[in-house]
């Protein structure tokens, strides 16, 4: 960590979270790097009193529903997230009650008024479990319909209805270009997130997390792999592997939203405490509710 920052950082007891999108410069900087839910979690462990989020307003959000009591920092104001960005609150209800209330389990990459109104939160590492866990047969899936999909392949004896919305990052991941790739790396094993389309997870390896496809190429015995998710993630994947060699599906695999934040916003939002999430109390009081449910799940 720059020592300037570093001295910033302890002068106002605060903590620097980066998700694994974020550019280098913003990751080499962090006190942690993670998956959203991982990163709000450590933070509400932390005696800090500022929590500076590096990523999009999503996540910043559910670091405030997780610590209310601590001041939330998104160094860009507008580091939104497309995604999550396709579900409202107002359209969520409204499929809801055409559907004859399904339970609405939502991804963790929504907005805090949609978590509001869903039964349950998910992740893309525990989606499955999660809806497995539902003893009602009906179940609403937002925003992604990709891990929609996905859960649904995987969980036979529910009805599942996908939201309309997608990554345009993970979206954009085209079997031609994976199938090049697999032609030119024919060793190279393939990971991809759950977010990608179904061609290219079917043709994959391993399928998961953020998190879980770094682990997988860690632990794994193979050297070279095929990757199909942000190119961000590369930063800490060298960093925990060594001679291992990386390929990025396709050329258009940037969040244009998680390379927003350079190290300058970083100092700003700590100088000048920019920008602070605020959420009614109400918000986050319902918007804790389907975390917590899913907390419980995955630990039981
Ligand atoms: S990578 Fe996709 S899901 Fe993540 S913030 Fe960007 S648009 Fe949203």
């Amino acid at each position: 960590m720059e020592p300037e920052l570093e001295k910033l950082k302890e002068k106002l007891n605060a903590v620097i979270l980066a998700h694994y999108y974020e550019l280098d410069e913003i990751q080499e900087n962090a006190d942690f790097v993670g998956d959203s839910l991982a990163l709000a979690q450590i933070a509400a462990k932390t005696e800090a009193d500022i929590i500076v989020f590096c990523g999009v307003k999503f996540m910043a959000e559910t670091a405030k529903i997780l610590s209310p009591e601590k001041k939330v920092l998104l160094p860009v104001e507008d580091a939104g997230c497309p995604m999550a960005d396709m579900a409202t609150k107002e359209a969520v209800l409204k499929k809801k009650k055409e559907l004859m209330n399904p339970v609405v389990v939502s991804y963790v990459n929504t907005n805090a008024d949609v978590k509001s109104v869903s039964d349950i939160c998910c992740t893309s590492a525990n989606a499955i479990n999660v809806v497995q866990s539902i003893k009602e047969n009906r179940v609403l899936f937002v925003p992604d319909r990709n891990l929609g999909e996905y859960v649904k392949e995987n969980v036979k004896n529910k009805t599942v209805y996908l939201w309309d919305g997608y990554c345009p990052t993970h979206e954009a991941f085209g079997i031609s270009e994976l199938e090049e790739l697999k032609n030119s790396y024919p060793d190279a094993k393939v990971a991809v997130h759950p977010e990608s389309p179904k061609a290219v997870r079917d043709a994959a390896d391993f399928i998961g997390s953020t998190s879980g496809i770094i682990d997988y190429v860690q632990k794994s015995a193979d050297n070279e792999f095929i990757i199909g998710t942000e190119e961000g993630v590369l930063f800490d994947m060298k960093r925990r592997t060594k001679n291992k060699r990386f390929h990025i599906i396709g050329n258009r695999a940037i969040c244009i939203n998680m390379k927003k934040t350079h190290l300058n916003d970083l100092y700003d939002a700590l100088k000048y405490g920019r920008y602070e999430i605020n959420l009614n109390e109400d918000i986050i009081k319902s918007a804790y509710e389907p975390i917590k449910k899913m907390i419980s799940i995955k630990r039981s």
